[in-house]
């Protein structure tokens, strides 16, 4: 008899960030490895719509969240929500993100502030008030999206590159505070990914950034959504604190 379970029947999922580019991924590919998803998203609410349409297609239940992940009370209110709905998260991805790129000496205040909010407060947030309801099941996975420039640095992306570097401290941090609760927690560090986010170069700055990277190609958000799926199914059980890169080798 073929085998007709999926990697993440009987779980539920919550991203952050869902209706574009890499959170709609992710939320695509937990959706059709058997995971019931709720998803958050700032202000799309017709892209949310139709991935919610996308995901029941697969089978599963949806639940879309209008909530701004830089709101810690959102935060909890959109956590009530969805345990409200399923009663339990086993799997959270930190996704949401944002930038606001300018050189140190002109980039404003409200702009190193919001990214930070957005970006590195948003997974204070989340995890906080999923941490909750994941000590009480004794089951977790957290999976917060970090990315290559808060490894590497960039010029232009001081904000953005310390929000991502806070991250992985973060998770380190907090992978070792949950262990004994069996939550885990690692991050991914995406480099180059072809979504809204990136659209804004020109065709010769995109030939210019794959000429850089290693695999000589920038990559399609479901490549990063393939390596959240392995960190929040059980083939991770022993895998907690850890930044997997997922950037074609240019963090090597
Ligand atoms: P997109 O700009 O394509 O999508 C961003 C998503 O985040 C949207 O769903 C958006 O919702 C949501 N979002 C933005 N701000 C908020 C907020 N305040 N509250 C709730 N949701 C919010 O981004 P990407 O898919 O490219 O990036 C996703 C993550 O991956 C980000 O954390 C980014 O930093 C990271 N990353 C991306 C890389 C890339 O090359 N693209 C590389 C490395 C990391 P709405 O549609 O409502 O605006």
């Amino acid at each position: 008899m073929p085998d007709l379970t999926h990697k993440l029947d009987g779980k539920v999922a919550l991203v952050t960030g869902g209706t574009r580019g890499i959170g709609r991924a992710i939320v695509l590919e937990l959706a059709s490895n058997g995971a019931d998803v709720a998803f958050t998203f700032k202000s799309s609410v017709s892209l949310a719509e139709k991935l919610a349409e996308e995901v029941e297609a697969t089978g599963r239940e949806v639940l879309a969240v209008e909530s701004d992940a830089a709101s810690a009370e959102a935060a909890v209110q959109a956590v009530d929500k969805v345990v409200g709905r399923y009663r339990k998260i086993d799997i959270l991805v930190n996704n949401a993100g944002i930038t606001r790129d300018n050189l140190l000496l002109r980039m404003k205040e409200e702009d190193w502030d919001v990214v930070v909010q957005t970006n590195l407060k948003s997974v204070f947030n989340y995890t906080k008030a999923v941490s909750r309801v994941m000590m009480g099941q004794r089951y977790g996975k957290i999976i917060n999206i970090s990315s290559v420039v808060g490894i590497r640095g960039n010029a232009g992306q001081s904000n953005y590159a310390a929000s991502k570097a806070g991250i992985i401290g973060f998770t380190k941090s907090i992978a070792k505070e949950l262990a004994s609760r069996n939550i885990l927690v690692n991050a991914v560090a995406p480099g180059y990914i072809d979504t809204d986010m990136t659209s804004a170069l020109t065709e010769e700055q995109k030939k210019a950034v794959a000429d850089s990277i290693p695999l000589k190609r920038v990559a399609k958000p479901e490549e990063v959504a393939r390596v959240v799926l392995f960190l929040a199914s059980q083939d991770s059980d022993y895998i907690t604190g850890q930044v997997i890169s997922v950037d074609g080798g240019m963090s090597v």
